[in-house]
C-alpha cells in the first residue's frame, strides 16, 4: 500500500475472488460459473448496429431492461434497479441501509463482511446453527440491515420464502436484503412477496443461471422507496453502471425462457448426479439448491483436496476458516467436466487409501 492511502483503507482486508488463472488451462470449478454459453438470442442482440451504438453512453435508468424484468417478473419497473452485478448492489444496500449495522451469518458470502467494513457498517455475524442451519429465530428483532444469502453460500442450504417473511416481520425498523444469485437451481424465490413488505428487498444476478458473468448484471427488487434509496447511492457513484452491451444481452436473455429452463435443470440434474457419485465415496455432501456442492470427506482435509485436485488440473474452491475448512466447494459444470471431477477425486482417494 502506498503512503498516500488513506488509514480507514489500508487497514481492512478486501474480498478475495475465486482464482481466474490465465497460465494454463484448468476444468474450472471455482466460482460457479455456468458451463454453458448465454442464450444464441443474446448473440443476435450484440450485432453490429449495437456495437456502433457503442460511441453513445447507455441509458443510466436501463429502461427497457427493468420493463423486460417487471415482465418476466411480475412487478413494476419502478421495483427494480439495476446493478454491474449484484456485487455493486450489495454494495449500494449496505451504503444505504447500513446506518443501525448489518448482520449476517457466520459462513456466507464473504464479500458482507468486506462492505461492511469498507463502508464503516457495525457487523453483527449470526453464527449457523449445528449442520450450517440457518435458524430464523436468530434474525428476529434485530432491526437493522439483515442480509441473508438465500439459498446460502457456500453450503448451498436455502429457507423458505415464508421464513424470510417472517424475519421481514419481524424486523420493522430494518431493511433485510435476500441474496438470490443462486435461487434459480431449485429454490424457492421472495419477488412474489416484493412490494407486500415495506423493508423488503431481493437481489438476483446474471451471472449464473444465464450464464452473464461475464457481462456483469444483477437487478434489485422491492418496494419503489427503496429502490430510490439505492438509486441515489448510485447515482452518486456510477450513473452509467451497466454497459449498453450488457443492457441488450440482459434483454435477449429473458427473451430465452426455455432456454434459461432448459441449462438450469441440465445443471440441477449433473449436481444430483455428481452428489450421488460423491456420496457413493464417502463424501459428505450438503444438500444443494444452487450450482455447486459443498462437500467433504473424513480421509482427506480440504485444503488437501483442492491441492491435489489442482494438481490434475481441476480447480475447485476452499475456504480457510474453522467451520469451512474440511470442505471443498465445487461448481456444477458440464457432465464432462463433472466426470473428470470424480476421475481426480477418486484417483486421488485411492492414492491415500493404497
Ligand atoms: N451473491 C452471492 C451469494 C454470490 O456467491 C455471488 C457471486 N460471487 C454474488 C452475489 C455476486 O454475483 P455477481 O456480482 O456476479 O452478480
Amino acid at each position: 500500500m502506498s503512503r498516500f492511502m488513506g488509514a480507514r483503507y489500508s487497514l481492512f482486508d478486501a474480498y478475495t475472488p475465486g482464482e481466474q488463472p490465465q497460465d494454463r488451462q484448468y476444468i474450472k470449478l471455482n466460482t460457479n460459473e455456468s458451463p454453458y454459453p448465454p442464450s444464441p438470442k443474446v448473440r443476435q442482440a450484440l450485432d453490429a448496429g449495437e456495437i456502433e451504438d457503442q460511441r453513445l453512453y447507455p441509458d443510466p435508468e436501463c429502461t427497457a431492461l427493468r420493463a423486460k424484468l417487471a415482465q418476466v417478473y411480475d412487478l413494476q419497473p419502478d421495483q427494480l434497479l439495476c446493478g454491474n452485478g449484484s456485487d455493486e448492489l450489495l454494495s449500494f444496500a449496505f451504503m444505504a441501509w447500513g446506518s443501525r449495522g448489518a448482520a449476517f451469518a457466520d459462513v456466507s458470502y464473504g464479500l458482507y463482511r468486506v462492505l461492511a467494513d469498507l463502508h464503516q457498517v457495525k457487523a453483527h455475524i449470526v453464527p449457523l446453527r449445528e449442520g450450517f442451519v440457518l435458524d430464523d429465530r436468530d434474525y428476529l428483532g434485530l432491526n437493522r440491515l439483515i442480509v441473508i444469502a438465500n439459498p446460502n453460500a457456500p453450503t448451498g442450504l436455502a429457507l423458505k420464502p415464508r421464513q424470510l417473511a417472517l424475519i421481514a416481520e419481524q424486523n420493522p425498523d430494518g431493511v433485510v436484503l435476500v441474496d438470490e444469485a443462486y435461487v434459480d437451481f431449485g429454490a424457492e424465490s421472495c419477488l412474489p412477496l416484493v412490494g407486500r413488505y415495506d423493508n423488503l428487498c431481493v437481489v438476483q444476478t446474471f451471472s449464473k443461471s444465464r450464464s452473464l458473468a461475464g457481462a456483469r448484471l444483477g437487478f434489485a427488487a422491492g418496494p419503489a422507496e427503496l429502490m430510490r434509496d439505492l438509486k441515489k447511492i448510485k447515482n452518486a457513484i456510477n450513473p452509467y453502471n451497466v454497459s449498453r452491451l450488457t443492457q441488450r444481452g440482459g434483454i435477449a436473455s429473458l427473451e430465452d425462457a426455455d432456454y434459461f429452463l432448459l441449462n438450469t435443470r441440465a445443471i440441477m440434474q449433473t449436481r444430483e448426479n455428481t452428489a450421488r457419485s460423491l456420496t457413493a465415496m464417502g463424501f459428505e455432501v450438503l444438500p444443494s439448491r444452487t450450482n455447486f456442492l459443498f462437500a467433504r470427506h473424513p480421509g482427506i482435509g480440504g485444503a488437501a483436496l483442492y491441492m491435489a485436485l489442482k494438481k490434475r488440473g481441476v480447480l475447485v474452491r476452499h475456504f480457510g476458516a474453522e467451520r469451512t475448512k474440511d470442505y471443498v466447494r465445487i461448481t456444477v459444470g458440464s457432465q464432462e467436466q463433472m466426470a473428470a471431477l470424480l476421475d481426480g477425486v477418486r484417483a486421488i482417494m485411492g492414492g491415500i487409501r493404497a
